[in-house]
């Protein structure tokens, strides 16, 4: 990877979350300069790529495509940041956030429902509380579901008390509760699936976070973490140097640590080739795929797990007039699955569909990354890249040299982390 410098700094500070500019050049003038887009929209799923894009849509088309948001949830809940509640340094409620901006400020109409079933001949999208809205064009991004059965065990009962936490919410706060109770000496087993999935440098940060709880409070105990990958898959080097120096002798690395079985009440995993690992508080990340309701419209297209789309307009490559965005999309190569790539993926749909409301052609556009991990309770860390589309290869190829990760850990790049934050909520919900 290369070294992160000041020019690559202020490129990403222009393609940061509240930038718009460059990644869609004159789009708001255009659209207000050419007929008003008109058009009806619905968008499944208010997180981080289906939130931005009703609001962009709204916004970008001076309110004038109609926009119907449906989410089961009644708030925002942030996976970013949620491991530092698990390290102690941070109050979950800070990750609740209210979806009244969007509402209030442009005129989104929200439903709190399930999304049941979509007629995709005819256009209507149904919810389990009996609602049915008509689109011209729906947006579906549910983000993942998990694949459970991938692991013999892992069933209902076994959920109850064996949390992944990799969806921010309730599983948070238990976790945090299962290592509160954990007596000093005790073991954490956290175990990552194979690539890809949401969030890559996300479980050795929440190492970090657990590890820093440990260092302060239980420093007897250790963590063992069980990789189905063959070595760390983001941030590697930075993840190693921070676990060695500081959290030396706590934390155990197994790669190439596949759990394929569990037995909740012993609390024992088990790997493909028969190993097996003990310990006192389990959190196990299973495989994922796009969220459910993808599947069940006819979206999943690729590896029987993602949704396959064009990358000019985020179109489902399976079924016309559905497009897909965030984590639920079989990804470009080397394009993660993170809140600011789904943050992206919302505005250029958003993008493409005023396009096609007003008549034109998509054009392809830029997207940028960064993602923040936090080593303890004050330094942080990034990786990140800008991905530009090849007409060639018709998907989005990271720029050479745009990116890269930081040269060492800082509080100053803690900073920039919470800030981050702050500043995509702030874009994606009001
Ligand atoms: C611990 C952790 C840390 C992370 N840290 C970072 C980070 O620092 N930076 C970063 O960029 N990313 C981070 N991520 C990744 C980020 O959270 C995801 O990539 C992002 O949430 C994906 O956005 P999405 O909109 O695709 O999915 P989601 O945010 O999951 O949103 C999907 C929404 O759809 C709704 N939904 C699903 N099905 C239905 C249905 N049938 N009807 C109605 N609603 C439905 C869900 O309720 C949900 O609100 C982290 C993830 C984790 C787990």
């Amino acid at each position: 990877m290369p070294r992160f410098n000041e020019s690559r700094r202020r490129l990403l500070q222009g393609l940061g979350a509240s930038s718009t500019v460059l990644m869609v050049p004159g789009m708001a003038e255009a659209a207000k300069a050419t007929k008003q887009p008109r058009g009806r929209v619905v968008v499944i799923g208010a997180g981080f790529a289906g939130a931005t894009a009703a609001k962009y849509l709204r916004k970008w088309s001076d309110k004038g495509i109609d926009v119907t948001l449906i989410e089961r949830n009644a708030e925002f809940i942030s996976c970013p940041t949620s491991n530092e509640v698990l390290g102690g340094n941070r109050d979950y409620k800070t990750l609740v956030h209210s979806y009244d901006g969007l509402r209030k400020h442009w005129g989104v109409k929200l439903v709190r429902a399930s999304v049941t079933g979509v007629d995709t001949e005819k256009k209507i999208v149904r919810t389990d509380t009996g609602g049915s809205y008509s689109y011209d064009r729906l947006i579906v991004a549910p983000g993942i579901d998990f694949m459970f059965d991938q692991i013999e065990g892992y069933d209902a009962v076994a959920q109850k008390t064996i949390f992944h936490a990799w969806k921010a919410g309730p599983q948070t706060l238990a976790l945090r509760q299962q290592l509160e109770a954990m007596p000093d000496g005790g073991v954490f087993v956290l175990s990552i699936p194979k690539a890809p999935y949401r969030c890559p440098p996300g479980p050795y940060e929440r190492v970090c976070q657990v590890a820093w709880y440990f260092k302060q409070n239980k420093p007897q105990s250790r963590i063992v973490v069980l990789d189905a990958n063959d070595g760390i898959v983001s941030k590697g080097k930075l993840f190693q140097a921070a676990w060695a120096n500081e959290y030396p002798g706590m934390i155990d690395y197994r790669p190439n640590w596949n759990v394929t079985g569990l037995d909740a009440p012993t609390k024992t995993v088990t790997s493909e080739v028969g190993d097996t690992f003990k310990g006192d508080v389990l959190n196990i990340i299973p495989p994922m795929r796009a969220g459910d309701i993808a599947r069940q419209i006819g979206l999943v297209n690729v590896n029987d797990r993602w949704a396959g789309v064009n990358w000019t307009s985020l179109e489902s490559t399976a079924v016309p007039y559905v497009h897909v965005l965030g984590d639920a999309v079989f990804a470009a190569p080397q394009m993660p699955k993170s809140g600011h790539m789904a943050n992206q993926h919302g505005k250029a749909v958003a993008s493409a569909l005023i396009e096609i409301f007003s008549g034109r052609e998509p054009r392809p556009m830029l997207m940028a990354n960064t993602c923040y991990s936090m080593l303890d309770n004050k330094q942080g860390v990034h990786v990140a890249s800008v991905h530009r589309y090849s007409p060639e290869k018709q998907v989005p190829l990271i720029v050479e040299g745009s990116g890269g990760v930081s040269n060492g850990p800082s509080i100053e790049e803690g900073r920039y982390a919470h800030g981050w934050a702050i500043q995509i909520w702030a874009d994606t919900l009001t």
